[in-house]
């Protein structure tokens, strides 16, 4: 008996989300095609299980009819119990999804509507509260709290200068209410209000499991999908420090969370977090110690940086001690003590509440990953390659679950290039290279590319150029010169390849930088293009021409 056939087909002129519709529609048109499965417009791929008696010919001039163009790739005999298993309208045999998500949040939503967008059957596994990290207790809450802050600290209430002689404090129900508020309309706007734009996206609420017969169990029901992007996020690392039951330290969200704010606080940590809440805290009254374990904060950045946001944060009355390990923390009625070993001496430090800032952890745990063999790193990450695939080659993931930056723009472009991989044959690869990153302390700190140390390690001859905001016109006028901007340049080709800035608005500086070292250019590029005065950015371009002129001979504007 003659056998049915496999035909890939490379299918030409596919431009939008309906043509893989159109073009499976002309196809079935031919008598004897069983089944056609198109992974999305821009897979430019058709996959058809057809009688023996179907020809390649048939279904080509088929879809020239419809406006499509097609060449066989390959075609294959099939045995029938094969063919059965590709019964269903879109090949998956009789999965649930053709793209289960696990985790809505930024990237976790941004994947769903991309699957979605793509013509896919997409199912969105949701636990906690909708939105996830970003909007609810990371990103936007943070910010707000710091803005307002740094408004009323620039208004001249500064607890420890003295600039008010009386010490006037915040209202922090009022700040807290007007954060919770920001934090619901923009949950609603940008979760709720655009999951109900996507109808086709199936929401389902629970903590998603693997089986170890390959299922999803989310509460009572098992699902399946042809794949899954796992974007379950992080939480906060709580360290097994001794005494840490006795002593329940605050995490950045129990922090924002806090119905009255306490006298004095002590911050376990050094690097974004840590600082930008310590420093909020600072100046809505509270006596802040911060306690780094590295001999110097933010430690992954440049030293300079470290140096000089310690100054600053200093200069606001903020203690910062670095090199401290803890040894135990205890509780003595409403103080809280840490002992720590200090440069070789045991060293007590006490405050009403304690901030553990000391990085996060992935949601991975009790999520069945080691029936899928799906591989762990550092912190329960999971690994993925460029492609955000993980080891087992139907599960993808993205954003902090991953090993990936934690910026939530990191998350969410992570999730559109995972569901893209995953359901198509794009092979499109996430860029990391120019990730910018911001710390909103006050001043900030961005950075983009290779640090000087890396740059060198790397293996290129390196030149930098560092400038004061003393030079810039637009930190003159806003009597606001804290700061610098460093640049590092490959000697030889003169091509940038980082930039590190701590100063006012040094975030949006920063994205000129990432502009220009992701389209690799040169040191020459920065210093022909025209930069606006009196703008703060303009001290790019400054500390581009700094490599060669000395600043001071300079009359109006970086020319
Ligand atoms: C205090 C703070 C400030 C920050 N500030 C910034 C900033 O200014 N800029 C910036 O870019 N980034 C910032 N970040 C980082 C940013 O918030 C994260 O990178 C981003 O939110 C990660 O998104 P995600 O989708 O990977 O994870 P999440 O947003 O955490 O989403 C994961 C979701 O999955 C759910 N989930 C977990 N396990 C399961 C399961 N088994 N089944 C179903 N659902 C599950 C979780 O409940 C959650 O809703 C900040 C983070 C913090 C903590």
């Amino acid at each position: 008996m003659a056998q049915k056939k496999k035909l890939e087909l490379d299918v030409r002129g596919m431009t939008c989300d309906s043509c893989p519709h159109h073009v499976e529609k002309a196809l079935r048109r031919v008598a004897g095609v069983e089944t056609v499965e198109i992974l999305g417009w821009q897979s430019n791929k058709a996959t058809l299980i057809v009688q023996p008696e179907v020809t390649g010919e048939d279904l080509t001039a088929s879809l020239e009819r419809a406006g499509y163009s097609a060449t066989v790739k390959s075609t294959s005999t099939i045995d029938d119990a094969v063919a059965q298993t590709h019964a269903s309208p879109n090949g998956y045999g009789d999965n649930d999804f053709d793209l289960l998500v696990i985790g809505a949040g930024s990237a976790g939503f941004v994947a769903a509507i991309q699957g979605t967008d793509l013509g896919f059957r997409v199912g969105l596994i949701g636990h906690g509260t909708i939105g996830g990290t970003c909007v609810n207790v990371g990103c936007v809450p943070s910010k707000t709290l710091i803005r307002a802050a740094e408004a009323w600290h620039n208004a001249g209430h500064h607890p420890f200068k003295g600039v008010n002689t009386q010490q006037v404090n915040l209202d922090w129900e009022t700040v807290r209410t007007q954060k919770d508020d920001l934090v619901s309309q923009m949950r609603q706007t940008k979760y709720a209000d655009v999951l109900a734009a996507y109808p086709k996206v199936t929401y389902i609420e629970g903590f998603a499991q693997f089986t170890k017969d390959g299922k999803l169990q989310v509460g009572d029901s098992t699902y399946k999908a042809n794949r899954y992007v796992i974007a379950t996020g992080a939480h906060p690392r709580m360290m097994d420090f001794r005494g840490l039951e006795e002593v329940e330290p605050l995490n950045s969200t129990t922090l924002m969370e806090l119905e009255k704010v306490p006298k004095s606080l002590i911050v376990l940590g050094g690097r974004a977090v840590a600082l930008e809440l310590g420093q909020t805290m600072a100046r809505l009254g509270i006596d802040v110690l911060i306690l780094q374990r590295s001999t110097r904060l933010v430690p992954a950045h440049e030293p300079e940086i470290g140096r000089g946001i310690k100054d600053y944060l200093e200069e606001e009355g903020i203690g910062i001690i670095t090199g401290v390990e803890v040894e135990r923390l205890s509780r003595d009625g409403e103080t809280r003590i840490v002992r720590a070993r200090v440069m070789g001496q045991e060293r007590e430090y006490k405050a009403d509440q304690i901030l553990m800032a000391l990085g996060r952890e992935a949601n991975t745990r009790g999520m069945g990953l080691e029936n899928m063999d799906v591989k762990i790193g550092q912190n329960g990450a999971i690994i993925v390659d460029k492609y955000m695939r993980s080891s087992n080659s139907a599960i993808y993931a993205t954003g902090d679950v991953t090993n990936n930056p934690e910026f939530v723009y990191v998350a969410a472009a992570g999730g559109s290039v995972a569901a893209q991989n995953a359901l198509t044959d794009t092979k499109k690869p996430l860029d990391l290279l120019t990730v910018p990153g911001v710390i909103f302390t006050d001043p900030q700190i961005a950075t983009v590319g290779l640090t000087e140390a890396q740059a060198k390690k790397e293996g290129h001859k390196v030149k930098t150029s560092t400038v004061s905001l003393e030079h810039v016109a637009r930190a003159q006028a806003a009597r606001d010169t804290r700061g610098f901007i460093k640049l590092v340049a490959d000697e030889t080709t003169n091509q940038l390849l980082g930039a590190h800035i701590l100063a006012a608005e040094a975030g949006e500086v920063i994205q000129s930088a990432t502009l220009a070292i992701k389209f690799g250019l040169k040191i020459d590029d920065l210093t022909d293009t025209l930069f606006p005065y009196l703008t703060q950015v303009e001290g790019l371009k400054l500390a581009a021409i700094a490599f060669d002129k000395d600043l001071t001979m300079l009359s109006c504007c970086a020319v």
